[in-house]
């Protein structure tokens, strides 16, 4: 699959979609505290979309043959649980993350972010590692300017999260959006020789999204064969964007 330029048009109608996955993952923030469970966020969301008259990138998702589709309107990872968390029957508890992964479709355009909540107060390792995941995140948009490749993305996050003593995990990563959730190009967290490395132009837009453990890079997959975990059983941050390259400042399509 090629790249796909968006015209200034089209990054608008992601934008409707992206403001529509922001209304719903604040409405979600502040529905977590100790004692809801993760279907409940599910079901929340599930609601909120079909008020909006929006639908789900999310559920019947199904990335090949012998996986069963996604169930949920959210993936919804708590501590030790990178990514693609089901939600269900999991009651939060003081002290806990969940990071929340959502996306929407509207009119054919796909949005999607993620955000990483604490539950009630957490300790001081569990804080870093949120404000290190969401820093990143941030250093990772500041570069998707014209001129730049997609590695400059990868070595911003990377250097950072590494310099703070956390790990960036290789596995997942992010990706290209528009007409589909998972477009090219790919946008990896961490450099490696002879990874692909596009120029950055003009009406590319894709989702800058960095997990990040408080121990070593390492995931595992459950048998659910969709959640993933730590490998050492640490924690895990996971922030995301849906951004449009411009000629200018890269323009965040699922800002708040
Ligand atoms: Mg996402
Ligand atoms: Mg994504």
């Amino acid at each position: 699959m090629a790249i796909a330029y968006r015209s200034k048009t089209e990054i608008e109608s992601i934008r409707r979609a992206g403001q529509v996955v922001m209304e719903i993952l604040a409405i979600l923030r502040a529905a977590v505290r100790p004692g809801v469970t993760t279907g409940e966020l599910d079901a929340i969301a599930a609601r909120e979309l079909r008020e909006r008259g929006a639908t789900s990138n999310f559920k019947g998702y199904r990335p090949a043959k012998g996986i069963p589709p996604f169930p949920g309107v959210i993936c919804s990872s708590v501590n030790d649980e990178i990514v693609h968390g089901i939600p269900g029957k999991r009651v939060l508890v003081e002290g806990d993350i969940i990071a929340i992964d959502f996306g929407a479709v509207v009119d054919g355009w796909h949005g999607d972010s993620a955000i990483t909540v604490p539950v009630g107060a957490v300790d001081a390792e569990t804080q870093h590692l949120l404000d290190v995941t969401q820093e990143a995140l941030r250093r990772g948009i500041a570069v998707c300017r014209p001129g730049n490749r997609i590695l400059d993305i990868s070595r911003a996050v990377q250097e950072y999260v590494e310099s703070e003593g956390c790990s960036v995990v290789r596995q997942y990563g992010g990706h290209g959006i528009g007409r589909a959730l998972h477009e090219d190009p790919w946008i990896p967290h961490y450099v490696e020789r002879g990874q692909p490395n596009p120029l950055l132009r003009p009406g590319m837009v894709f989702c800058v999204e960095p997990m990040v453990n408080l121990g070593g890079a390492a995931t595992r997959e459950l048998p659910d064969h969709w959640t993933v975990v730590t490998a050492d059983g640490t924690r895990s941050a996971h922030f995301e964007h849906t951004v449009a390259v411009t000629q200018g400042d890269p323009d965040i399509l699922t800002a708040t």
